[in-house]
């Protein structure tokens, strides 16, 4: 037969209060059904509302719905859009071959009827070109189905069925059971409204453990492990773990699990290597539902059954640390894009948690370097002073005794020797002493009125006798008077022009001295071997010497040039060197007119 016997009510048309019947045809029986229909309709309303289980309400609203229309028996579909097909979530005497039928859309009366979102009344059923071939086995006679729908989403399909030959729905059934279907409708999508709002309220809950468990400062560990357990308990994913940058090695280290074989899976992977390595390289979430056909697997992942696994880039303050990686059960749902979205919180979450960390610990290293240098400090300063009393004694015996002229030639030469060396000791020890007294800020200037030119010549004079092999050439322009402290400022000079007379010993040395932008500017230059750029940059710091062969022999102990910088800095002046290998250095430094006290 053809399609006349069926009834499509096409969607979007205004929704009719019953079906149009003739006043005068509506006869006492009929509308006393209605009457009661209408009561029985008014009931279920009142039924639903007291339901907090969408499953019993489905129940009772296909109940309803058969015992209404009197149809023994019916099916709610529901539509499942991975799988692209509806489901037949719940069946009332039907048959068990109907119960377990995945109806794609367009095939059958509910296919139709979800497809095309319109109501689908066939009687004679097995006459019906539309007619599935499941319908016709099971000998169905007449069908009415309506679709689910909660504004322009479809949800799926209601339908009641009928077996018996010559069995016939009318308007006012379809009409009905399009009343019924609404409720349905609104009541599962009230459900799904509520489970999203549990859902995320259970999310909500886990990311506030989380920041609880980071501000609570808990060993990392701890917390990787609390995030990944919450993540996949919420999620009901099978395990995770996450993968630490490691900058020396250049990849990515396994460094917590949960629910995995930890013990079985690399230990660490290279940057595109695996889920942790793509998503390190992609530095967004890698979302992938078939894990055993993805190119970057790998056989340890692969051999525990994985389908779904999502990865997620651990960022913070656009720095990346590492990849969060989840795991789903082998028969498990690929991941939504809510989860993805709920994992990239997550993984902020943990971002923050292994900065933290990171900061916490190079905090506690700065303590304890502070500690360190303190106690260093006062270990150099107490030393130098016990050192210092007995180094006068000797220095002051051996001059006595150089004087006096005493025993052979060879004593003299040891005499000699040990004066010189307790020279060279002494200034050790002042110099560490003055390094001391810097590090502790307790150094002191006493500035006051000097002549620069006087100072200066004065140093070269001292110089000339103590390196009588040294040309030494000063030049001094017109010269303001300075306010500085002069021994420290002698202090410097003596500095420089003994580090020329012992690196550039062959060379001219030519001290210079004029006035430059609001003070004077002193260079020392010699022609001697020059300092690598490598050097140069580090030349000032303490205890740093040269790494040049023509240096090496020369005894110090790289603290002149530190207390050089420190004594013209506390003077308010500045310090500074130009050099190159084989073509001598010049060192420098400014001094304002007054010294800042
Ligand atoms: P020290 O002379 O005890 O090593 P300094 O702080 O005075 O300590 O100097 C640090 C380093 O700078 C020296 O070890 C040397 O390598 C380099 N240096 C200093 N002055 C000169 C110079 N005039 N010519 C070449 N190298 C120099």
């Amino acid at each position: 037969m053809s399609d006349s016997a069926s009834t499509s009510l096409p969607p979007g048309e205004p929704r009719r209060i019953g079906p149009r019947v003739d006043q005068e045809d509506v006869s006492l029986g009929q509308a006393e059904r209605r009457a009661l229909r209408l009561l029985a309709l008014h009931e279920v309303a009142l039924a639903i509302g007291g339901q907090s289980d969408p499953s019993h309400t489905l129940e009772l609203i296909l109940m309803q719905a058969c015992s209404l229309l009197r149809a023994p028996a019916g099916a709610v579909y529901l539509w499942e859009e991975e799988r692209g097909v509806l489901r037949c979530a719940l069946a009332h005497n039907t048959p068990e071959r109907l119960r377990e039928a995945a109806v794609p859309p367009g095939q059958g009366a509910a296919g139709i009827a979800f497809r095309d979102c319109k109501t689908v009344l066939i009687n004679n059923y097995p006459s019906w070109s539309g007619a599935s071939r499941l319908g016709l086995e099971l000998g169905l006679a007449a069908v009415v189905s309506v679709p689910l729908r909660v504004g322009e989403r479809l949800l799926g399909a209601l339908e009641v069925h009928a077996y018996e030959r010559g069995y016939a729905f009318d308007e006012e059934d379809a009409w009905l059971l399009e009343l019924l279907g609404d409720q349905a409708a609104t009541a599962l999508e009230q459900a799904r409204l509520v489970e999203q709002a549990e859902r995320r309220a259970a999310r909500l809950l886990a990311l506030h453990r989380v920041s609880t468990a980071i501000s609570a400062q808990a060993n990392l560990g701890a917390t990787l492990a609390l995030i990944l357990s919450q993540t996949c308990q919420l999620l009901k994913r099978r395990g995770g773990a996450i993968y630490l940058w490691d900058e020396g090695s250049g990849r990515l280290v396994l460094t917590e699990g949960h629910g995995l074989p930890v013990d079985q899976l690399e230990a660490s992977v290279a940057p595109g290597e695996d889920i942790a390595g793509q998503t390190w390289l992609c530095r967004r979430p890698v979302v992938i539902d078939d894990y055993q056909r993805w190119p970057h697997a790998t056989p340890s992942w692969k051999a525990l059954g994985l389908h779904g696994v999502a990865g997620i880039p651990l960022i913070v303050a656009g720095r990346q640390l590492g990849a969060l990686v989840i795991a789903a059960e082998a028969d498990g749902p690929p991941f939504t894009p809510e989860e993805v979205q709920f994992l990239e919180l997550v993984a902020g979450q943990a971002a923050v948690a292994i900065e933290n960390a990171r900061l916490f610990k190079a905090a506690a290293r700065a303590r304890a370097m502070d500690e360190l240098n303190r106690l260093k400090s006062e270990f150099i300063s107490t030393v130098s002073h016990e050192l210092r009393t007995p180094l006068t004694y000797i220095q002051g015996y051996s001059e006595l005794l150089q004087r006096r002229r005493l025993g052979s030639e060879a004593a003299r030469e040891a005499i000699a020797e040990i004066h010189n060396a307790s020279v060279r000791m002494a200034r050790l020890v002042d110099d560490l002493l003055d390094l001391s007294r810097i590090e502790a800020g307790r150094l002191d200037l006493r500035p006051r009125e000097l002549d620069l030119a006087e100072l200066l010549k004065s140093a070269v004079r001292a110089a000339r006798v103590q390196a009588p092999h040294l040309e030494i050439q000063l030049e001094i322009d017109e010269l303001p008077t300075l306010v500085a402290d002069p021994d420290r400022l002698r202090q410097i000079i003596d500095n420089l022009l003994n580090n020329a007379e012992r690196y550039a010993a062959t060379s001219r040395v030519i001290v210079r001295a004029r006035r430059c932008d609001g003070g004077v500017r002193v260079d020392v230059s010699d022609e001697g071997p020059g300092i690598s750029p490598e050097d140069q940059e580090r030349i000032f710091e303490p205890f740093y010497r040269g790494k040049r062969s023509e240096v090496l022999p020369q005894r110090g102990g790289g603290l002149g040039l530190t207390i050089v910088r420190h004594l013209v800095e506390a003077h308010g002046g500045r310090v500074g060197l130009e050099s190159a290998p084989g073509r001598g250095s010049t060192f420098w430094f400014t001094l304002p007119l007054r010294a800042r006290r």
